[in-house]
């Protein structure tokens, strides 16, 4: 445990690599099944045109060259001596296997990109996609993010994800099986999920023996559908404190070894609300204080309901 009171992904890599490690996301110029009629044509009602992609990525440019300008930029800003890839925009396992391979190849072969982490959704891994994945994680520092966002398949059909929690299931048992590590996304604030069942999603994934966790509060961003249902007075966002609430619970809740890689979402330019989701360092701050003020950690009631 660092010294947060929850297993900071970024001390992990520090104690890893000895020093400090950036990731850069990179657009591979993937699309989506949700999004390409395969299974769904209009997308998950929270997505914007970039596929959740991070701001400041360069679609049009190779994998190469936007890590190369991503070096730049973590260098400058950071003082960062290492870097994961982190191929995040769309579903980045959706092509043929020899394709997959030649752009992880690409990442890999830029200097000082000593892992990757390949962002996708739980449908998109078929068997020759995850032996060609528990290749890499041989060979490499490898990382799978799983977009589940909730484990209430009533929410996912809300938000028109196209799976559901046993399709998540059966992908992080079939990882596991291959020794892939797996790290799963959650929204906390969608529509019509109550904070118990927000909760139970860290039950889940101790069953599972996931490895890391990304937690981010709905935002809604530009030109999606949740921004329609938002002016339209149909959605309910949660207030800064609650989030902040939430996210304790969540983790006091959470199996201590697993690796906490994200608290806090950023939607950037194109977010229009809630306004309180800017200020991002904010609200980190605000999470460690109040796991201060209850005196609990990441663990602290696992087991004990
Ligand atoms: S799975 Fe990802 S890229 Fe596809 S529609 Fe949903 S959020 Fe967008």
């Amino acid at each position: 445990m660092s010294e947060k009171r929850f297993n900071a992904f970024t001390a992990e890599l520090r104690r890893l690599f000895g020093c400090r490690v950036q990731r850069i996301s990179v657009d591979a110029g993937f699309t989506c099944p949700n999004r390409d009629g395969s299974v769904a044509s209009e997308g998950c009602i929270f997505c914007g045109g970039n596929g959740s992609g991070a701001k400041g990525i360069v679609r049009d440019r190779s994998v190469a060259e936007q890590l190369a300008h991503g070096k730049e930029f973590m260098i400058g800003k950071y003082g960062a001596g290492k870097f994961l890839a982190y191929f995040q925009a769309y579903s980045n396992t959706y092509a043929p296997v020899a394709h997959l391979a030649r752009l992880y190849d690409e990442a890999l072969a830029v200097p000082d990109v000593v892992g990757l982490i390949v962002g996708t959704r739980p449908d998109c891994l078929p068997d020759d996609v995850l032996d060609l994945l528990a290749d890499y994680s041989r060979k490499t520092y490898l990382w799978l993010e799983l977009g589940l966002q909730s484990s209430v398949d009533r929410t996912l059909v809300a938000i028109n994800r196209g799976h559901d929690t046993a399709c998540f299931v059966a992908a992080a048992e079939r990882c596991a099986a291959r020794g892939i590590k797996v790290c799963v996304h959650l929204i906390f604030g969608l529509p019509g999920e109550t904070r118990e069942e927000m909760l139970k999603t860290a039950d889940l994934l101790n069953q599972l023996g996931i490895g890391g966790v990304k937690l981010h509060h709905l935002h809604v961003m530009k030109e999606t559908r949740l921004e329609a249902m938002y002016q339209q007075g149909e959605l309910e966002l949660l207030e800064r404190d609650q989030y902040v609430g939430l996210v304790c619970d969540f983790l006091e809740r959470l199996d201590p070894r697993m690796l906490v890689m994200r608290l806090v979402g950023d939607g950037g330019f194109n977010m229009v609300a809630p306004a309180w989701g800017t200020a991002k360092f904010v609200l980190l701050n605000t999470i460690d204080r109040e796991f201060e003020r209850r005196g609990t950690r990441q663990g602290s009631s696992v087991n004990k309901d």
